[in-house]
């Protein structure tokens, strides 16, 4: 039987940790969280991280916008909220609508409040190795191996997925955490044969289920991070749980695994970002 690496536990355990701290320091944090539009899913997201930032004990602000604003509006938004200094964190949950340019919008909040990550002076940092924010989802990932007693360093890591907000931000922390780190791409020759290398397999591809036993090898880490919603109503991630749970020494499950620790990460980003300002 794998390790099966829970990140629901762990991710309770954050929160629970960040509630105690904000509790003892009396530490005043809010976090703006800006949706355009109503697309269903990313209103779950909103919901969950309103309710994360309940739990922790720290203020959310809604914004909630019609599909129809202007990139300007929104713009507008953001440099108020930037200026006001109740506000300690600013999130716009993506994906914006398509006449809106998410780059843009990323660029306008102020790298102070930056709590996912994506601005660039915050992926900059990353790169050269600075304290920063950090994009919670593969945050949330070194976090996970860090607390299931996992050692990254000098290990073979291969990341499957070059996106801004995961696979490129994952392949730094691994490589700031000492590992030797291959970046797998849609172009990527050989992929099979790569991932046979890994000692540490991350999977952030954005197909169900694609990675099965074949692309494993024997004792690997295996890191899930896609989710997607099957027919039958269930969720499943971008690798072959049952094909390949005999031949892994540790497994991240979907639903179950890295998801949590998503928001777990983003209330470690908000508390930063309160500690900053004061
Ligand atoms: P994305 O679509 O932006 O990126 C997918 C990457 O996979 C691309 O870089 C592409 O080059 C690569 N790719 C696509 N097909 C490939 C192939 N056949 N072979 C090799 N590489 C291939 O996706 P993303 O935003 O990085 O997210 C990846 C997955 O993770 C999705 O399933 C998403 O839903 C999930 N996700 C989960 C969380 C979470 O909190 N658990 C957070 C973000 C994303």
């Amino acid at each position: 039987m794998p390790q099966i690496i829970d990140g629901k536990t762990i991710s309770t355990a954050i929160k629970d940790e960040l509630k105690k701290e904000v509790a003892e320091n009396n530490i005043k944090a809010t976090l703006a969280v800006i949706q355009v539009g109503n697309d269903p899913a990313s209103s779950v997201y909103v919901g969950n991280k309103k309710k994360a930032c309940e739990y922790i004990g720290i203020g959310s602000a809604s914004y909630e916008l019609p599909e129809e604003t202007t990139e300007d509006e929104l713009l507008k938004l953001i440099d108020d909220l930037n200026e006001d200094d109740s506000i300690s964190g600013i999130l716009v949950q993506l994906p914006v609508p398509k006449h809106i340019d998410d780059r843009k919008i990323i660029e306008r909040i102020s790298p102070l409040k930056d709590v996912d990550g994506f601005h660039p002076e915050s992926v900059g940092n990353l790169c050269i190795g600075r304290d920063g924010f950090v994009s919670c989802t593969p945050a949330g990932i070194i976090e996970l191996m860090r607390r299931s007693g996992i050692s990254i360093e000098g290990k073979e890591c291969v990341v499957i997925g070059r996106s801004n907000i995961v696979g490129k931000p994952m392949a730094l922390l691994l490589l700031a955490n000492n590992g030797t780190v291959t970046v797998c791409h849609s172009r990527t020759r050989n992929l099979k044969e790569i991932c046979k290398r890994a000692d540490i397999l991350v999977a952030a591809v954005g197909k169900p289920k694609m990675i099965n036993r074949d692309y494993i090898k024997e004792g690997a880490v295996v890191i899930d991070v896609g989710i997607h919603r099957m027919d039958n109503g269930k969720l499943c991630g971008d690798v072959d749980y049952e094909d390949v749970s005999d031949i892994v020494s540790a497994i991240t499950p979907v639903p179950g695994g890295v998801g949590p620790m998503t928001i777990a990460m983003l209330m470690v980003n908000c508390v930063k970002a309160a500690k900053q300002v004061k």
